[in-house]
């Protein structure tokens, strides 16, 4: 078969509104051993929007089997249905009641789409983006909204817990022992918010009390053996339900809301009312989660809670608008996460995460607006670009037109297009109209892929005491776009003196005075410049604050000034990023002193400012974020092409090194004091507590004396906490030292019972920095501990390799890439809408050196001769191998 025809393009210029419009649909649905049987009644009518008129009702379905089709009553005729592969397309009258009836087999679906069996027998469903369609035949497309009532059927002994969107209706039990719930959600919906679960599952059961004094009954559902640590998603719910009615005045609207947690399960989905998650982001206790974990299951909680309104009561036109409801929610949980605690490091840790996966993601063939403008696999668009990014345009909407606009445009937006799906443009309409403001160029971050670039010149005049900042914008070409229109980017700046004094920042044509001590200038043109005045002496200048645009700054600041900004700047992102320079800086100057074969060096300043912070910082959770050197990642991503990713290596060594040795009594002493033996509390305070303490241990261990080794294993193995035995695990992944694996294995029989810990286990071997990891890596593959049927595995150890080993990924004889495809290819037999996690790293390859990108170009090649490769790998190998000047439209594959 031509691979051109068969993995077609999807355009966004090519959308047209649905033909046909579903407003009801009853499923009954029998869940039985053998097979389980849907029967599916819609009431349909002909779009009057659609011009044509005569088009047939074409219903998408896949891997099931069609047992019958009636219309209003009766068998249709054979001549009005026509059944392919991918879908069933009927001639009906212009509105009537079109019946349906198949069969599947859940227990043969890996797919990870449609309805599937999950750990301990859970029959569940994932129907985002595209799995509804494999469960019956529908328009399955978001933009047709239906109203649902599901009727489930079970044996209650394999069954006894029957769950589907909206409220319970009813329930009973049947002549043949079986038993059945009824579910009817009240508000229309897209097919991919659909969800069933059906399992023997307990519950832990609480309540929430809304605003204006309804009674919400909120259940949690997981395991037998996890159901007793679910009480912090609990807590977790019920701070984010107040917390959007407090912050956004949006209140729950039904009886009943439900999480399930499934083991061996990847990912959350916001269904209608029954959210359904993997375990390890549901499950907590002091035993099994770390303190990372106790936040990011309050975070996704908190985040599958918020689409509830950005998301489910109003959704998204079609797949090209996922920002609209991804950028959206994800800054919303953003900022719900920051509000409960320590703000200042979760948004370190997002900005820190934008410079290493979003900015890679923007400077690779991938690189892809917001809004992309064609796909061909849906499920490889679930991206940094469009989560990430989306939600800094979000930030960057609220800092131009103001919280208070910004607040009133949300409302407005929720309130005008309550229950229908609409598009990002729709979207920025309303916050126009919430806001007056013109945001025609705003919208071109939505349009236009990379990152912009910004160049900053300064010029004090002492004897006119003015101070101007010329800044020049630009963006790199990105594939199908070689030019790029200017931007509007919002610049946070403020201006120190030497004292650490935030001056004014008044410019010279300004109408009404600026108190603010942060002043955001809003770059429009490619060249820009801004006059301060009465500024008296060169100031300091803090730039970017909070990270205000999504977006790279070039200014050659004196090197005292960095140093400066790290201990006295006020904003706590410019703190980090001024010492994030200093140490990138750091690194490559060592890198540069290993490619020419001359002793490397290291600036006695750098160190002092380390010292400095390490010891008198006073918030130990902000020091430890500002004394963790940027990862190899972020390091090649910092690095001119081509990388030289051996002396990268080596250069982050030496640093590490050299503050190990030269800082070694503070470390030790930080270790020593921040000990702690009251009981795990997952909050601010003893978390910041634990990261200092646990990141000295790793500064210490790196020493490598047998005094240092021991100390790390001695609190992997007596560690009061999840948090610090995983840290110390953590460390002991890149030490070499006797008895390492013996180390290993004796964690893995310790806590073998425990799935959650042992997933850690397997991800922490695949991030190893050290020779042999490839090979440990494909033995893993083999061991007990290992099943690459289990979603949750997989992604532990070959997300883990894939994903986040820079350094072995990438070993110079190429067994990585290697171990990459046998992966990719395995992965892409049972379970091809996945892939796309396991490539951000290969899609670098064009920055990599000579012989490197020989090696995996062997390989991509390799993958592309496997017979009948997937569409969706198909299109991320086209895309890698895409010239970087070409259109996505014209793929270098045949
Ligand atoms: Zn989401």
């Amino acid at each position: 078969m031509n691979a051109k025809v068969e993995h077609r393009r999807i355009l966004l210029a090519d959308y047209r509104t649905p033909d046909w419009l579903v407003d009801s649909i009853e499923m009954e649905i029998d869940l039985d051993a053998e097979y389980t049987r849907v029967l599916t009644t819609m009431r349909v009518r002909r779009n009057p929007a659609e011009p044509d008129g005569s088009s047939p009702l074409v219903l998408f379905g896949r891997e099931q089997q069609l047992l019958g089709v009636q219309v209003d009553g009766h068998e249709i005729a054979p001549g009005d249905r026509e059944l392919s592969a991918s879908a069933l397309v009927l001639r009906i009258p212009e509105q009537c009641e079109v019946r349906i009836e198949s069969r599947i087999r859940p227990q043969d679906n890996h797919s990870g789409l449609g309805m599937f069996v999950a750990g301990g027998g859970v029959i569940a469903t994932q129907c985002e983006p595209e799995g509804f369609r494999r469960i019956t035949y529908f328009p399955d497309r978001p933009d047709v909204m239906a109203i649902y009532t599901v009727t489930l059927r079970a044996s209650p002994e394999r069954c006894p817990v029957l769950l589907s969107n909206g409220n319970l209706v009813a329930s009973g039990t049947l002549h043949d022992g079986r038993h059945w719930a009824r579910w009817h959600d009240p508000h229309p919906k897209p097919s991919y918010l659909l969800a069933v679960v059906a399992g023997n599952l307990p519950h832990l059961t609480d309540q929430f009390l809304t605003r204006s004094g309804r009674s919400v009954a909120l259940k949690i559902y997981a395991s037998p053996d996890k159901i007793s640590r679910c009480r912090h998603a609990m807590d977790s719910l019920k701070h984010a339900m107040r917390w959007d009615e407090d912050v956004y005045d949006l209140e729950y609207d039904l009886d009943v809301y439900h999480i399930v947690a499934l083991d061996g399960h990847v990912g959350a989905q916001e269904n209608k009312g029954l959210n359904v998650f993997d375990a390890q982001t549901i499950v907590a206790d002091p035993d099994d989660a770390t303190d990372d974990d106790y936040m990011l299951i309050e975070r996704i909680v908190g985040h599958e809670y918020f689409h509830n309104w950005t998301g489910n009561r109003v959704t998204c036109r079609d797949w090209f608008q996922l920002s609209l409801k991804e950028g959206l929610t994800r800054f919303r949980d953003q900022e719900f996460s920051s509000a409960m605690s320590a703000a200042a490091e979760k948004r370190i840790a997002a900005v820190s995460r934008m410079r290493a996966d979003q900015f890679a993601e923007d400077s690779g063939p991938a690189a892809h607006p917001v809004k992309p403008e064609s796909f061909i696999e849906v499920a490889n668009f679930y991206t940094t670009t469009v989560y990430e990014k989306g939600a800094e345009l979000i930030r960057m909407l609220r800092l131009l037109i103001g919280p208070t606009a910004y607040l009133k445009g949300i409302r407005m937006y929720l309130t005008r297009h309550d229950g229908r799906a609409v598009t990002t443009e729709d979207f920025v309409r309303t916050m126009e109209d919430a806001s007056g403001r013109d945001l025609t160029q705003f919208r071109l971050w939505y349009h236009q892929a990379g990152t912009p670039q910004l160049d900053i010149d300064e010029h004090h005049d002492a004897t006119t005491h003015t101070y101007r900042l010329r800044i020049r914008q630009s963006c790199p070409a990105t594939p199908g776009q070689p030019r790029k229109e200017p931007m509007h980017i919002p610049v946070a700046i403020g201006l120190l003196d030497a004292d650490g004094r935030a001056l004014p920042l008044r410019l010279r044509y300004d109408v009404t005075p600026c108190t603010d001590t942060t002043r955001v200038l809003e770059v429009r043109h490619s060249i820009e410049e801004y006059e301060f005045v009465d500024v008296p002496v060169a100031p300091i200048l803090s730039v970017l604050r909070d990270f205000s645009a999504p977006v790279r700054v070039t200014f050659q600041r004196r090197a005292n000034d960095s140093l400066f900004l790290a201990i006295h700047d006020t904003d706590p992102v410019s703190r980090w990023d001024a010492i994030q320079g200093l140490a990138t800086r750091a690194i490559l100057e060592a890198a540069e002193d290993f490619r020419v074969k001359r002793p490397p060096r290291i600036e006695p300043d750098f160190l002092n400012v380390c010292a400095e912070i390490l010891s008198g910082e006073a918030d130990p959770g902000i020091a430890a974020l500002l004394l963790r050197l940027p990862e190899e990642n972020t390091l090649g991503a910092a690095a001119e092409p081509p990388i030289d990713l051996d002396c990268i290596v080596a250069g982050r060594q030496f640093v590490i090194g050299t503050l190990a040795r030269s800082l070694r009594d503070r470390w030790l002493a930080r270790y020593e004091e921040l000990a702690n033996d009251e009981p795990y509390r997952p909050e601010a305070i003893p978390i910041a507590r634990r990261r200092l303490r646990n990141l000295s241990l790793g500064y210490l261990a790196v020493l490598g004396d047998e005094t240092s080794i021991r100390r790390v294993i001695h609190q992997m193995d007596n560690g009061a906490n999840a948090t610090d035995r995983i840290a110390a695990l953590s460390i002991l992944t890149d030490l070499d030292f006797p008895d390492r694996i013996a180390t290993f294995d004796r964690f893995y029989e310790r806590w073998r019972p425990n799935d959650l810990i042992v997933d850690k286990w397997l991800y922490i071997q695949a991030t190893s920095r050290l020779p042999g990891t490839v090979e440990r890596v494909r033995a893993l593959t083999a061991h007990p501990a290992f099943d690459l049927l289990n979603p949750a595995k997989g992604k532990a150890l070959l997300g883990g390799f894939c994903r986040r080993n820079y350094v072995q990924f990438h070993e110079p004889g190429g067994s990585g890439y290697r171990l990459f495809a046998e992966m990719l290819i395995q992965v892409d037999r049972i379970k091809p809408e996945s892939i796309n996690w396991l490539m951000p790293q290969a899609m670098q390859w064009r920055r990599l050196d000579v012989s490197r990108r020989h090696l995996i170009q062997t390989e991509f090649r390799r993958i592309i001769d496997t017979p009948n490769i997937s569409r969706g790998l198909y299109e991320l190998l086209a895309n890698a191998l895409l010239e970087p000047s070409a259109s996505p439209d014209s793929p270098a594959m045949g």
